[in-house]
């Protein structure tokens, strides 16, 4: 079972659009897979087709011990994949969270019990350096991080790098940074072809292959409960992570 951070505290990078289609596309491949949506925005969760304002539990009473993971899982019937709901319950967490015992290994300790259930379990993430993102950064194997290739992008990754550090050396010892997706990518754009060519030679093998164009039919699909994939197959969006799906089930173990 591979257990996959998606994370990147700047905010609106394509981390929760990644997770959505990256599931579903693991999932037409035949892959077992479960998103956690760590975001009190729960997009990841309507994203899905999932109603969350009707929750009756969320990931919120996972984090606080209040349910197991099993309890809380809902199935994605239009991605083909298992999802950890979330709504706006969960941005209490983080204050009710202070005062707990292991509050940093609430979300590891959960998914230990779901045993060999899923072969991918991926995590999205809030756009913050908070505890729901160390506990992520707890539970995984491996981090993705996606970036838009803007003048920006760089900034604010060496704060993440560092709390990866800080996670590997206090609670996490393997965990690794698996790659940096380009994501929202416009070919047309000097800026972009610049930046991402400067994270190629700076970050080599450790940006994926696959770059995720811009793509009007990722942007609308949320808005119908759906995976790209299903809301429009033949669009260059679901060909992409189709790709990037088949990158990580490929060359990265
Ligand atoms: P947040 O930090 O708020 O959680 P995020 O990093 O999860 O944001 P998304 O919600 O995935 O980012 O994307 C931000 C916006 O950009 C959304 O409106 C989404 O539909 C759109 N978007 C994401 N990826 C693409 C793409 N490749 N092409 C076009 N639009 C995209
Ligand atoms: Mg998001």
């Amino acid at each position: 079972m591979k257990i996959l951070a998606i994370t990147n505290q700047k905010g609106g990078v394509g981390k929760t659009t990644t997770c959505v289609n990256l599931a579903a596309s693991l999932a037409h491949h035949g892959k077992k897979v479960l998103l956690v949506d760590l975001d009190p925005q729960g997009n990841a969760s309507t994203g899905s087709g999932i109603d969350k304002a009707h929750l009756t539990h969320s990931i919120y009473h996972v984090l606080l011990n209040d349910k197991t993971l099993q309890e809380v899982i809902v199935h994605s019937e239009q991605g083909g994949f298992d999802v950890a709901p979330s709504n706006r319950e969960l941005a209490g967490a983080e204050v009710e969270l202070v005062n707990e015992m292991a509050r940093e290994t609430r979300l590891k300790q959960a998914i230990a019990k779901l045993g060999d259930a899923y072969d991918y379990v991926l995590l999205d993430c809030p756009p913050a350096l908070n505890l729901v993102t160390v506990n992520a950064l707890t539970a995984a194997n491996s981090v993705m991080i996606p970036m838009q290739c803007e003048y920006y992008a760089l900034e604010g990754l060496s704060d993440l790098v560092n709390t990866i550090k800080k996670v590997r050396a206090h609670l996490n010892p393997v965990l690794e940074i698996e790659g940096l997706l380009r994501t929202m990518f416009d070919n047309r754009n000097m800026l972009a072809s610049q930046v991402s060519s400067q994270l190629v030679s700076h970050f080599g093998k450790k940006v994926y292959q696959t770059v995720i164009p811009r793509n009007i039919r990722l942007a609308e699909a949320p808005s119908y409960g759906m995976p790209v994939l299903v809301y429009d197959k033949a669009s260059k969006g679901a060909m992409a992570y189709l790709e990037l799906a088949n990158e990580i089930i490929h060359t990265k173990q």
